[in-house]
Order: structure tokens, then sequence, then C-alpha cells
């Protein structure tokens, strides 16, 4: 699938249930060759009502960590959730919703070939890394996912709600933007 008929694919999918309960599917938005690629979990109210994603109050904190590094969300940022409908109330992705949703994720990722992807709080990280382990064993490493280097970080609306853990969401940004650094090192844009 190329990027029109992938869109196509989320903007009708009625593979399950939040297809009944969604305003707008929320397909992704950034740069569709971005060098970085930002994954969240599924969207919020704010989300939802406007079709895209990180819009809302954990949205803008994702902003001010991006700007913290240099980083926009339109420009070398490409950002995407698991899960491309709302879970009604919030609620978590169910493991058949991710079940479903996640071949559009994967396919995002093909498209873009990011060449650092940040997975932003637990269902990002386990559903990329296909494991159970929590965020606080898998964040400071770097881990492959299809080949593409892949760094864990908190969930901005966890951040929200756990103050303290900011310094340790920084340490993983620095880490994110010095392992861009090597990489980018290693493999210097053609000009
Ligand atoms: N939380 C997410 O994981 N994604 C969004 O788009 C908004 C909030």
């Amino acid at each position: 699938m190329d990027w029109p008929a992938l869109k196509g694919a989320v903007a009708s999918c009625t593979a399950c249930s939040l297809c009944k309960t969604r305003t707008h599917t929320v397909f992704g938005v950034g740069d569709e060759g971005a060098e970085w690629l930002l994954v969240g979990e599924a969207p919020g109210s704010e989300e939802d009502a406007r079709g895209e994603p990180f819009v809302g109050q954990a949205g803008r904190l994702l902003d001010s960590m991006l700007a913290a590094i240099g980083l926009r969300r339109d420009k070398y940022v490409y950002i995407a959730n698991v899960l491309k409908c709302r879970p009604p109330g919030n609620r978590n992705p169910e493991p058949f919703e991710v079940a479903q949703c996640s071949p559009h994720l994967v396919r995002q990722i093909e498209l873009i070939q990011p060449k650092l992807i940040v997975a932003l709080g637990r269902f990002a990280a386990q559903t990329l890394l296909n494991t159970t382990a929590s965020i606080a064993s898998l964040r400071g490493k770097l881990f492959r996912y299809q080949g593409v280097p892949l760094i864990v970080s908190y969930h901005p609306a966890y951040l929200l709600r756990n103050l303290p853990d900011k310094a340790k969401a920084w340490e993983d940004l620095c880490f994110a933007r010095a392992t861009m650094a090597e990489l980018k090192t290693a493999d210097p844009p053609r000009s």
C-alpha cells in the first residue's frame, strides 16, 4: 500500500468496534520522509475531534519537549499512534484492537523509513518491541524495530500526572538526540 491507499484504508477501517464510536480516524501527522518517528498510544478526545494526533494537553507537552531538542512536529518529525481511533473514555487499548490496527503503523514505518523511532509509553513500546516489559526496564537502551533504532520513553500524558519523571524523559530525549547525531555521522544525508 502506498500513502494514499493506506490513508484511505485507515479512514474507512471497520476492523474493530472503535469505528462505531470514533468521530475521526487519526492517521498521523508530519513529514512523510521524517528522520524522527514518534509513536504514541491512541487518540484522546481532542484528537478524535480534530483528526490529528497529540493536539490536547499531552500534545502541548510533547511539542515543548520536541522544541527543547530543536525539533518541530512538521519538520523532520512524524507523529503516529498505535491505534488510529479513540478508545471510549480514554480506556487502554484492547489486545484485539492493537492486533487489528498495528499493521497500519507497520506500513507507516515502512513508508517513512525513519532513522530513529521514539516509542512513547507502554503501548507503543510493547507493540513495537513485542514485549511485556515495563517502560522503566526499557528506557535508556537502544533497541531495533525491523532494523530501525528505537528508544523508549514515558508517554507525555503519564508525565503530566507524574511530574518528577519529567527529568527522566529529558534524559531519554537527550539520549535520542545523541543517538540521532551518531546515526547521521555514520550515514550522512545525500546532498
Ligand atoms: N495520547 C496519545 O497516545 N496519542 C495522542 O494522539 C494523544 C494522546
